[in-house]
C-alpha cells in the first residue's frame, strides 16, 4: 500500500486535514508538502552523510567496524537522500502546479 514517506499516512488513513498524493511515483502527500521544506531535509541529510562518513572512517581505522559494514551504512544513507530528493522535486512541482491558475 502507498504510504507517505514523511508522515506515514496511507490511502485508507489520510491526514486529519485531508490529503492527496502530490505526484505519480513519489509517495508524499499534500499535507506534508505544506508543512515541510523538503529542501531543508535534503540539506540536513547530505550534512549527516558527511559527518557519518568521517565517523565510519575512523571506526574502520580503529578496527571497530568492518569496511563492508561501513559501506552498507553509507549506501543506506544515500538511499534515504535519494528519496528525500525525489520528495523535494515532487513538492516543488506540486507548488508550481498550484501556483499556475488553471483555466476552466
Ligand atoms: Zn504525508
Ligand atoms: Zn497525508
Amino acid at each position: 500500500m502507498r504510504k507517505c514517506l514523511l508522515c506515514g499516512c496511507t490511502e485508507d488513513r489520510a491526514c486529519d486535514e485531508g490529503c492527496a498524493w502530490v505526484d505519480n511515483g513519489v509517495d508524499i502527500c499534500t499535507a506534508c508538502v505544506d508543512k515541510i521544506e523538503a529542501r531543508e531535509m535534503v540539506a540536513d541529510q547530505a550534512r549527516e552523510i558527511m559527518l557519518r562518513r568521517n565517523v565510519y572512517k575512523k571506526q574502520v581505522q580503529d578496527g571497530k567496524m568492518t569496511l563492508k559494514k561501513a559501506a552498507k551504512q553509507i549506501a543506506i544513507s544515500y538511499a534515504i537522500l535519494d528519496r528525500l530528493k525525489a520528495a523535494q522535486i515532487a513538492a516543488e512541482n506540486d507548488r508550481q502546479n498550484r501556483r499556475s491558475p488553471r483555466s476552466s
